[in-house]
Protein backbone atom coordinates (compact mmCIF):
# COMPACT_ATOMS: atom_id res chain seq x y z
CA UNK A 1 0.00 0.00 0.00
CA UNK A 2 1.80 3.47 -0.87
CA UNK A 3 1.29 5.72 1.39
CA UNK A 4 -0.50 9.04 0.23
CA UNK A 5 1.67 12.04 -1.78
CA UNK A 6 1.31 15.07 0.23
CA UNK A 7 0.93 18.52 -1.90
CA UNK A 8 4.64 19.28 -1.47
CA UNK A 9 5.64 15.77 -2.98
CA UNK A 10 3.44 17.13 -6.11
CA UNK A 11 4.94 20.38 -5.76
CA UNK A 12 8.21 18.61 -6.58
CA UNK A 13 7.30 17.47 -9.63
CA UNK A 14 5.56 20.76 -11.42
CA UNK A 15 8.99 22.08 -10.20
CA UNK A 16 11.10 20.30 -12.26
CA UNK A 17 8.83 20.69 -14.80
CA UNK A 18 8.57 25.27 -14.88
CA UNK A 19 12.08 25.84 -13.80
CA UNK A 20 14.87 27.38 -16.20
CA UNK A 21 18.44 26.30 -15.05
CA UNK A 22 20.84 29.62 -16.11
CA UNK A 23 22.77 27.29 -18.68
CA UNK A 24 18.83 26.45 -20.45
CA UNK A 25 18.18 30.16 -20.27
CA UNK A 26 21.97 30.79 -22.13
CA UNK A 27 20.66 28.03 -24.69
CA UNK A 28 17.76 29.42 -25.20
CA UNK A 29 19.45 33.35 -25.94
CA UNK A 30 21.90 31.66 -28.70
CA UNK A 31 19.25 30.04 -30.18
CA UNK A 32 16.78 33.50 -29.73
CA UNK A 33 19.52 35.78 -31.71
CA UNK A 34 19.96 33.46 -34.40
CA UNK A 35 16.63 33.91 -35.10
CA UNK A 36 16.70 37.49 -34.75
CA UNK A 37 19.35 37.58 -37.27
CA UNK A 38 17.53 35.40 -39.88
CA UNK A 39 14.73 37.67 -39.76
CA UNK A 40 16.58 40.65 -40.73
CA UNK A 41 18.40 38.72 -43.17
CA UNK A 42 15.11 37.12 -45.62
CA UNK A 43 11.43 37.59 -45.57
CA UNK A 44 9.37 35.61 -44.19
CA UNK A 45 10.98 33.63 -41.07
CA UNK A 46 9.67 32.68 -38.01
CA UNK A 47 10.61 35.50 -36.45
CA UNK A 48 9.85 38.18 -38.97
CA UNK A 49 11.80 41.67 -37.32
CA UNK A 50 9.43 44.14 -39.13
CA UNK A 51 10.97 47.34 -40.75
CA UNK A 52 8.17 49.86 -39.00
CA UNK A 53 9.95 52.79 -41.20
CA UNK A 54 10.41 55.19 -38.10
CA UNK A 55 14.32 56.56 -38.86
CA UNK A 56 15.85 56.73 -35.58
CA UNK A 57 14.93 58.21 -32.05
CA UNK A 58 13.22 61.33 -31.89
CA UNK A 59 15.07 64.74 -30.60
CA UNK A 60 12.47 65.04 -27.68
CA UNK A 61 11.45 68.67 -29.79
CA UNK A 62 8.64 66.95 -31.12
CA UNK A 63 5.71 69.04 -30.53
CA UNK A 64 2.12 69.90 -31.49
CA UNK A 65 -1.67 68.14 -30.58
CA UNK A 66 -2.18 64.47 -31.71
CA UNK A 67 -4.76 61.93 -31.71
CA UNK A 68 -3.95 58.29 -30.78
CA UNK A 69 -5.78 55.03 -31.25
CA UNK A 70 -4.66 52.01 -29.59
CA UNK A 71 -6.02 49.06 -30.64
CA UNK A 72 -5.18 46.19 -27.82
CA UNK A 73 -6.12 42.61 -27.11
CA UNK A 74 -8.31 43.57 -24.15
CA UNK A 75 -9.11 47.35 -24.92
CA UNK A 76 -9.13 49.93 -27.19
CA UNK A 77 -7.81 53.10 -26.03
CA UNK A 78 -8.34 57.03 -27.45
CA UNK A 79 -6.44 59.44 -26.25
CA UNK A 80 -5.44 62.93 -27.39
CA UNK A 81 -1.70 63.70 -26.51
CA UNK A 82 -0.44 67.09 -26.74
CA UNK A 83 3.77 67.20 -26.77
CA UNK A 84 5.25 69.61 -25.19
CA UNK A 85 8.92 69.51 -26.91
CA UNK A 86 11.24 68.79 -23.94
CA UNK A 87 10.64 65.10 -23.04
CA UNK A 88 6.95 66.31 -21.77
CA UNK A 89 3.45 65.73 -22.41
CA UNK A 90 -0.16 65.61 -21.58
CA UNK A 91 -2.53 63.29 -22.31
CA UNK A 92 -6.37 62.52 -22.12
CA UNK A 93 -7.41 59.26 -22.72
CA UNK A 94 -10.88 57.28 -22.95
CA UNK A 95 -10.80 53.14 -22.55
CA UNK A 96 -13.62 50.52 -24.60
CA UNK A 97 -13.73 47.05 -24.00
CA UNK A 98 -13.82 45.07 -26.35
CA UNK A 99 -15.96 41.80 -26.68
CA UNK A 100 -15.07 38.55 -27.66
CA UNK A 101 -17.92 38.48 -30.23
CA UNK A 102 -16.45 41.98 -31.82
CA UNK A 103 -13.24 39.67 -32.02
CA UNK A 104 -14.47 37.77 -34.19
CA UNK A 105 -16.36 39.86 -36.18
CA UNK A 106 -16.11 41.10 -40.16
CA UNK A 107 -12.89 42.85 -40.07
CA UNK A 108 -14.45 46.16 -41.51
CA UNK A 109 -17.25 46.12 -38.65
CA UNK A 110 -14.23 46.17 -35.93
CA UNK A 111 -12.92 49.41 -37.39
CA UNK A 112 -16.08 50.72 -38.12
CA UNK A 113 -16.03 50.52 -33.70
CA UNK A 114 -12.63 52.18 -33.52
CA UNK A 115 -13.79 54.53 -35.49
CA UNK A 116 -17.34 55.48 -33.53
CA UNK A 117 -15.39 55.22 -30.42
CA UNK A 118 -13.06 58.12 -31.73
CA UNK A 119 -16.31 60.07 -32.63
CA UNK A 120 -17.66 59.82 -29.16
CA UNK A 121 -14.60 60.69 -27.93
CA UNK A 122 -14.03 64.10 -30.21
CA UNK A 123 -17.74 64.83 -29.48
CA UNK A 124 -16.28 65.04 -25.89
CA UNK A 125 -13.83 66.40 -25.78
CA UNK A 126 -14.92 69.29 -28.53
CA UNK A 127 -17.62 70.17 -25.95
CA UNK A 128 -17.40 73.71 -24.32
CA UNK A 129 -16.22 74.71 -21.79
CA UNK A 130 -14.09 71.98 -20.66
CA UNK A 131 -13.02 70.54 -24.79
CA UNK A 132 -9.90 70.55 -25.32
CA UNK A 133 -10.22 69.83 -29.28
CA UNK A 134 -10.71 73.01 -31.56
CA UNK A 135 -13.67 72.28 -33.69
CA UNK A 136 -13.00 71.98 -37.36
CA UNK A 137 -9.20 71.39 -36.14
CA UNK A 138 -7.74 68.26 -38.74
CA UNK A 139 -5.45 66.33 -36.29
CA UNK A 140 -2.71 63.88 -37.11
CA UNK A 141 -4.10 60.25 -35.99
CA UNK A 142 -1.42 57.79 -34.77
CA UNK A 143 -2.90 54.37 -35.01
CA UNK A 144 -1.70 52.03 -32.96
CA UNK A 145 -2.35 48.28 -34.20
CA UNK A 146 -0.58 45.42 -32.34
CA UNK A 147 -0.66 43.01 -34.97
CA UNK A 148 2.10 41.44 -37.41
CA UNK A 149 1.67 43.75 -40.05
CA UNK A 150 4.27 44.20 -43.20
CA UNK A 151 4.90 48.09 -44.62
CA UNK A 152 5.86 49.17 -46.91
CA UNK A 153 5.79 53.03 -45.91
CA UNK A 154 4.75 54.56 -42.04
CA UNK A 155 0.92 54.79 -42.99
CA UNK A 156 0.00 51.85 -44.41
CA UNK A 157 0.32 47.96 -43.02
CA UNK A 158 -0.95 44.80 -44.64
CA UNK A 159 -1.88 42.40 -41.53
CA UNK A 160 -0.02 38.87 -41.52
CA UNK A 161 -2.14 37.34 -38.84
CA UNK A 162 -4.18 37.89 -36.65
CA UNK A 163 -2.80 37.67 -32.62
CA UNK A 164 -4.08 36.84 -28.89
CA UNK A 165 -7.12 35.25 -29.48
CA UNK A 166 -8.38 37.89 -32.73
CA UNK A 167 -9.73 36.11 -35.90
CA UNK A 168 -11.82 38.90 -37.71
CA UNK A 169 -12.60 37.51 -41.08
CA UNK A 170 -11.75 39.51 -44.27
CA UNK A 171 -8.72 41.25 -42.51
CA UNK A 172 -5.74 39.45 -43.03
CA UNK A 173 -3.72 40.20 -46.23
CA UNK A 174 -5.42 42.98 -46.69
CA UNK A 175 -4.20 47.08 -46.04
CA UNK A 176 -5.61 47.54 -42.28
CA UNK A 177 -4.53 51.43 -42.58
CA UNK A 178 -6.83 51.29 -45.63
CA UNK A 179 -9.65 49.56 -43.72
CA UNK A 180 -9.31 52.22 -40.84
CA UNK A 181 -9.48 55.42 -43.43
CA UNK A 182 -12.76 54.04 -44.71
CA UNK A 183 -14.51 53.99 -41.10
CA UNK A 184 -12.92 57.45 -40.54
CA UNK A 185 -14.32 58.43 -43.58
CA UNK A 186 -17.58 56.92 -43.21
CA UNK A 187 -17.88 58.92 -39.62
CA UNK A 188 -16.45 61.96 -41.08
CA UNK A 189 -13.80 62.09 -38.16
CA UNK A 190 -11.54 65.11 -37.99
CA UNK A 191 -8.25 62.73 -38.34
CA UNK A 192 -5.95 62.23 -40.74
CA UNK A 193 -4.40 59.13 -40.22
CA UNK A 194 -0.58 59.51 -40.62
CA UNK A 195 1.33 56.42 -39.06
CA UNK A 196 0.34 53.18 -38.47
CA UNK A 197 2.60 51.63 -35.72
CA UNK A 198 2.67 48.36 -32.84
CA UNK A 199 2.83 48.64 -28.93
CA UNK A 200 6.21 48.10 -28.77
CA UNK A 201 7.84 50.39 -31.41
CA UNK A 202 5.18 53.51 -29.80
CA UNK A 203 6.53 52.06 -26.21
CA UNK A 204 10.58 52.45 -27.47
CA UNK A 205 10.18 55.85 -28.85
CA UNK A 206 8.21 56.59 -26.17
CA UNK A 207 10.32 55.57 -23.44
CA UNK A 208 13.52 57.27 -25.52
CA UNK A 209 11.45 60.42 -25.50
CA UNK A 210 11.53 60.34 -21.63
CA UNK A 211 14.69 58.58 -20.62
CA UNK A 212 17.23 58.59 -23.92
CA UNK A 213 19.22 55.64 -22.53
CA UNK A 214 16.29 53.38 -23.38
CA UNK A 215 17.13 50.97 -26.24
CA UNK A 216 14.78 48.19 -25.94
CA UNK A 217 11.03 48.16 -25.55
CA UNK A 218 8.65 45.34 -24.80
CA UNK A 219 5.09 44.65 -24.01
CA UNK A 220 3.80 42.06 -21.06
CA UNK A 221 0.12 42.38 -21.55
CA UNK A 222 -2.62 39.83 -23.71
CA UNK A 223 0.74 39.31 -25.59
CA UNK A 224 4.07 39.64 -25.50
CA UNK A 225 6.63 41.29 -28.18
CA UNK A 226 9.42 43.33 -28.58
CA UNK A 227 11.12 46.27 -30.63
CA UNK A 228 14.50 48.30 -30.82
CA UNK A 229 16.17 50.53 -32.97
CA UNK A 230 18.72 48.56 -35.80
CA UNK A 231 21.00 49.61 -38.18
CA UNK A 232 20.01 49.25 -41.54
CA UNK A 233 23.51 48.53 -42.39
CA UNK A 234 23.26 45.39 -40.81
CA UNK A 235 20.00 43.99 -42.21
CA UNK A 236 20.02 42.62 -45.88
CA UNK A 237 16.22 42.51 -46.04
CA UNK A 238 15.99 46.20 -45.17
CA UNK A 239 18.76 46.74 -47.55
CA UNK A 240 17.38 44.88 -50.36
CA UNK A 241 14.18 47.33 -50.26
CA UNK A 242 16.29 50.20 -51.51
CA UNK A 243 16.37 52.10 -48.02
CA UNK A 244 19.64 54.12 -47.90
CA UNK A 245 22.39 52.30 -45.23
CA UNK A 246 23.46 54.95 -43.01
CA UNK A 247 20.00 55.50 -41.13
CA UNK A 248 18.65 53.18 -38.40
CA UNK A 249 15.17 51.93 -38.47
CA UNK A 250 12.96 50.60 -35.75
CA UNK A 251 12.30 47.39 -35.68
CA UNK A 252 9.40 45.43 -34.40
CA UNK A 253 10.33 41.66 -33.54
CA UNK A 254 7.22 40.20 -34.00
CA UNK A 255 8.95 37.70 -31.01
CA UNK A 256 6.27 36.17 -29.81
CA UNK A 257 6.49 33.73 -32.76
CA UNK A 258 9.97 32.74 -31.45
CA UNK A 259 10.29 28.76 -32.05
CA UNK A 260 7.08 28.24 -33.67
CA UNK A 261 6.04 24.96 -35.79
CA UNK A 262 9.24 23.25 -34.89
CA UNK A 263 9.49 23.72 -31.38
CA UNK A 264 13.00 23.18 -30.91
CA UNK A 265 13.97 25.41 -27.98
CA UNK A 266 11.52 26.17 -25.47
CA UNK A 267 11.00 24.16 -22.85
CA UNK A 268 7.46 23.13 -23.48
CA UNK A 269 5.51 21.22 -20.77
CA UNK A 270 2.34 19.02 -21.40
CA UNK A 271 -0.18 21.88 -20.42
CA UNK A 272 2.00 24.01 -22.85
CA UNK A 273 1.19 22.05 -25.28
CA UNK A 274 -2.81 21.67 -24.91
CA UNK A 275 -2.90 25.35 -24.56
CA UNK A 276 -1.18 25.40 -27.77
CA UNK A 277 -3.37 22.81 -29.65
CA UNK A 278 -6.50 23.90 -28.36
CA UNK A 279 -6.33 27.69 -29.25
CA UNK A 280 -7.43 28.96 -32.40
CA UNK A 281 -3.78 29.60 -33.98
CA UNK A 282 -2.09 26.16 -32.88
CA UNK A 283 1.85 26.00 -33.60
CA UNK A 284 2.06 29.83 -33.82
CA UNK A 285 3.75 32.54 -31.16
CA UNK A 286 5.13 29.76 -29.10
CA UNK A 287 7.24 32.01 -27.14
CA UNK A 288 4.19 34.00 -26.46
CA UNK A 289 2.22 31.58 -25.41
CA UNK A 290 4.54 31.02 -22.73
CA UNK A 291 4.54 34.22 -21.42
CA UNK A 292 1.98 36.68 -21.60
CA UNK A 293 -1.42 37.32 -19.87
CA UNK A 294 -3.74 35.59 -22.66
CA UNK A 295 -2.21 32.20 -21.34
CA UNK A 296 -0.44 32.05 -17.50
CA UNK A 297 -4.25 31.68 -15.94
CA UNK A 298 -4.47 28.84 -18.29
CA UNK A 299 -1.72 26.82 -17.72
CA UNK A 300 -2.29 26.80 -14.28
CA UNK A 301 -5.61 25.49 -14.50
CA UNK A 302 -4.62 22.77 -16.45
CA UNK A 303 -2.10 21.56 -13.93
CA UNK A 304 -4.86 21.70 -11.13
CA UNK A 305 -7.46 19.70 -13.78
CA UNK A 306 -4.96 17.20 -14.18
CA UNK A 307 -4.71 16.69 -10.41
CA UNK A 308 -8.74 16.88 -10.14
CA UNK A 309 -8.76 13.98 -12.48
CA UNK A 310 -5.95 12.42 -10.29
CA UNK A 311 -8.04 12.25 -7.58
CA UNK A 312 -6.11 14.46 -5.59
CA UNK A 313 -7.69 17.77 -5.52
CA UNK A 314 -11.52 18.45 -4.67
CA UNK A 315 -12.67 15.01 -4.11
CA UNK A 316 -16.39 14.55 -3.58
CA UNK A 317 -17.11 18.43 -4.84
CA UNK A 318 -18.44 19.84 -7.65
CA UNK A 319 -15.39 21.25 -10.38
CA UNK A 320 -17.44 21.96 -13.13
CA UNK A 321 -16.53 25.55 -13.27
CA UNK A 322 -13.36 25.07 -12.96
CA UNK A 323 -12.95 22.90 -15.84
CA UNK A 324 -13.86 25.35 -17.95
CA UNK A 325 -11.45 26.41 -20.25
CA UNK A 326 -10.05 30.05 -19.78
CA UNK A 327 -12.06 30.95 -16.66
CA UNK A 328 -8.56 30.94 -14.77
CA UNK A 329 -7.24 35.16 -15.40
CA UNK A 330 -3.66 35.67 -15.11
CA UNK A 331 -4.69 38.63 -12.41
CA UNK A 332 -6.27 35.60 -9.96
CA UNK A 333 -1.98 34.59 -10.25
CA UNK A 334 -1.08 37.96 -9.29
CA UNK A 335 -3.74 38.18 -6.32
CA UNK A 336 -2.97 34.31 -5.31
CA UNK A 337 0.99 35.71 -5.12
CA UNK A 338 0.78 38.81 -3.44
CA UNK A 339 -1.85 37.35 -0.77
CA UNK A 340 -0.53 38.67 2.69
CA UNK A 341 -2.38 36.42 5.03
CA UNK A 342 -1.04 33.47 6.77
CA UNK A 343 -4.26 31.67 5.86
CA UNK A 344 -4.15 32.50 2.60
CA UNK A 345 -7.92 34.30 2.68
CA UNK A 346 -7.72 35.57 -0.68
CA UNK A 347 -6.96 32.26 -2.11
CA UNK A 348 -10.09 31.26 -0.43
CA UNK A 349 -11.86 33.85 -1.21
CA UNK A 350 -10.90 33.17 -5.36
CA UNK A 351 -11.88 29.59 -5.20
CA UNK A 352 -14.82 30.16 -3.37
CA UNK A 353 -16.51 32.67 -4.95
CA UNK A 354 -15.55 31.83 -8.55
CA UNK A 355 -15.32 28.24 -8.88
CA UNK A 356 -17.50 27.42 -5.72
CA UNK A 357 -14.54 25.34 -4.57
CA UNK A 358 -13.70 24.82 -0.49
CA UNK A 359 -9.90 24.53 -0.13
CA UNK A 360 -7.26 23.42 2.31
CA UNK A 361 -4.22 25.34 3.65
CA UNK A 362 -1.93 22.90 2.45
CA UNK A 363 -3.84 23.06 -1.42
CA UNK A 364 -3.66 26.83 -1.07
CA UNK A 365 -0.13 26.98 -0.36
CA UNK A 366 0.41 24.79 -3.75
CA UNK A 367 -1.81 27.30 -5.81
CA UNK A 368 0.55 29.78 -4.78
CA UNK A 369 3.71 28.01 -5.11
CA UNK A 370 2.32 27.04 -8.63
CA UNK A 371 1.66 30.40 -9.33
CA UNK A 372 5.17 31.58 -8.92
CA UNK A 373 6.57 28.76 -11.00
CA UNK A 374 4.43 29.60 -13.98
CA UNK A 375 4.96 33.25 -12.97
CA UNK A 376 8.82 32.97 -12.50
CA UNK A 377 9.15 30.91 -15.77
CA UNK A 378 7.29 33.56 -17.76
CA UNK A 379 9.30 36.24 -16.63
CA UNK A 380 12.72 33.87 -17.17
CA UNK A 381 11.99 33.11 -20.32
CA UNK A 382 11.22 37.07 -20.93
CA UNK A 383 14.80 37.80 -19.74
CA UNK A 384 16.14 35.32 -22.40
CA UNK A 385 14.90 37.61 -24.97
CA UNK A 386 15.63 41.13 -23.98
CA UNK A 387 18.95 39.24 -23.58
CA UNK A 388 19.03 38.20 -27.57
CA UNK A 389 18.76 41.87 -28.35
CA UNK A 390 21.60 42.81 -25.93
CA UNK A 391 23.92 40.08 -27.11
CA UNK A 392 22.79 40.98 -30.02
CA UNK A 393 23.68 44.99 -30.52
CA UNK A 394 26.15 44.72 -28.06
CA UNK A 395 24.76 46.54 -25.24
CA UNK A 396 25.63 44.68 -22.19
CA UNK A 397 28.89 46.63 -21.46
CA UNK A 398 27.98 50.03 -21.37
CA UNK A 399 24.19 48.53 -20.71
CA UNK A 400 20.68 50.45 -21.57
CA UNK A 401 17.50 50.94 -19.93
CA UNK A 402 14.27 48.66 -21.50
CA UNK A 403 10.85 50.51 -21.72
CA UNK A 404 8.04 48.18 -20.54
CA UNK A 405 4.44 48.08 -20.49
CA UNK A 406 1.56 45.95 -20.11
CA UNK A 407 -0.79 44.60 -17.34
CA UNK A 408 1.99 41.60 -16.44
CA UNK A 409 4.66 43.69 -16.62
CA UNK A 410 3.09 46.71 -14.22
CA UNK A 411 0.56 44.35 -11.90
CA UNK A 412 2.31 40.97 -11.10
CA UNK A 413 3.79 41.37 -8.20
CA UNK A 414 7.82 40.38 -8.68
CA UNK A 415 7.74 40.30 -12.15
CA UNK A 416 10.30 43.16 -13.66
CA UNK A 417 12.78 41.66 -10.18
CA UNK A 418 12.55 38.23 -11.44
CA UNK A 419 13.70 39.53 -14.95
CA UNK A 420 16.36 41.36 -14.04
CA UNK A 421 17.41 37.95 -11.89
CA UNK A 422 16.81 35.98 -14.72
CA UNK A 423 19.65 39.02 -16.83
CA UNK A 424 22.22 38.04 -13.53
CA UNK A 425 21.60 34.12 -14.44
CA UNK A 426 22.16 34.72 -17.91
CA UNK A 427 24.77 37.28 -17.99
CA UNK A 428 26.28 37.21 -14.34
CA UNK A 429 26.91 40.17 -12.57
CA UNK A 430 27.09 42.42 -16.12
CA UNK A 431 23.61 41.11 -16.51
CA UNK A 432 22.93 44.54 -13.45
CA UNK A 433 23.82 47.16 -16.80
CA UNK A 434 20.24 46.01 -18.10
CA UNK A 435 17.19 47.67 -16.26
CA UNK A 436 13.69 47.44 -17.48
CA UNK A 437 11.29 50.58 -16.33
CA UNK A 438 7.69 50.88 -16.16
CA UNK A 439 7.16 53.19 -19.93
CA UNK A 440 4.08 55.43 -19.06
CA UNK A 441 1.24 55.22 -21.46
CA UNK A 442 3.56 54.44 -23.85
CA UNK A 443 1.89 53.02 -26.86
CA UNK A 444 -0.55 56.47 -27.21
CA UNK A 445 2.43 58.72 -26.69
CA UNK A 446 4.95 57.01 -29.32
CA UNK A 447 2.02 56.70 -31.76
CA UNK A 448 1.96 60.84 -31.66
CA UNK A 449 5.84 61.20 -31.53
CA UNK A 450 6.38 58.70 -34.19
CA UNK A 451 3.31 60.77 -36.01
CA UNK A 452 5.06 64.25 -35.54
CA UNK A 453 8.35 62.45 -36.65
CA UNK A 454 6.29 61.54 -39.52
CA UNK A 455 5.24 65.45 -40.01
CA UNK A 456 9.13 66.94 -39.31
CA UNK A 457 10.24 64.44 -42.38
CA UNK A 458 7.47 65.47 -44.75
P1 LIG B 1 -3.44 44.63 -23.78
O1 LIG B 1 -2.20 43.82 -23.89
O2 LIG B 1 -4.62 43.87 -24.23
O3 LIG B 1 -3.34 45.97 -24.40
P2 LIG B 1 -3.03 44.66 -20.89
O4 LIG B 1 -1.63 45.12 -20.91
O5 LIG B 1 -3.91 45.22 -19.82
O6 LIG B 1 -3.77 44.92 -22.25
O7 LIG B 1 -2.99 43.10 -20.73
C1 LIG B 1 -4.13 42.34 -20.50
C2 LIG B 1 -3.72 40.98 -19.98
O8 LIG B 1 -3.12 41.14 -18.69
C3 LIG B 1 -4.83 39.99 -19.82
O9 LIG B 1 -4.43 38.77 -20.42
C4 LIG B 1 -4.99 39.80 -18.33
O10 LIG B 1 -5.21 38.45 -18.02
C5 LIG B 1 -3.66 40.22 -17.77
N1 LIG B 1 -3.83 40.89 -16.48
C6 LIG B 1 -4.74 41.82 -16.14
N2 LIG B 1 -4.58 42.19 -14.85
C7 LIG B 1 -3.53 41.50 -14.38
C8 LIG B 1 -2.87 41.43 -13.13
N3 LIG B 1 -3.27 42.14 -12.07
N4 LIG B 1 -1.82 40.60 -13.03
C9 LIG B 1 -1.42 39.86 -14.08
N5 LIG B 1 -2.00 39.87 -15.26
C10 LIG B 1 -3.04 40.67 -15.43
Amino acid sequence: HATKKTMADHLRKYEALFTLTPQRMRMIVEAFKEALELGLEKPSQVVPMIPTFVFGWPTGKETGDFIAVDLGGTNLRVCLVTLQGDGKFEITQSKYRLTEEQKQDDGQKLFDFCAECLRTFIDTNSSEPDGVLTPGEILPLGFTFSYPCTQERIDHGVLIRWTKGFGSPNTEGRDVAAMFNESIEKYQLPVKLTALINDTTGTLIASHYVNPRTKIACIFGTGCNAAYMEHVRDSDKIKSMGITDDVDMAINCEWGAFDSFVHEHLPRTKYDIIVDESSNKPAEQSFEKLISGRYLGEILRLVICELVDEGVLFLGQNTYKIEKPYVIDTAFLSLMESDPTDELLMIIGIFNHFFALETTLAERQFFRALAKLIGRRAARLSACGIAAIVSKMGYLDEGCSVGADGSLYNKYPGFADRIHEGLQDIFGEKGRNIVTHHAEDGSGVGSAIIAAMTKIRK
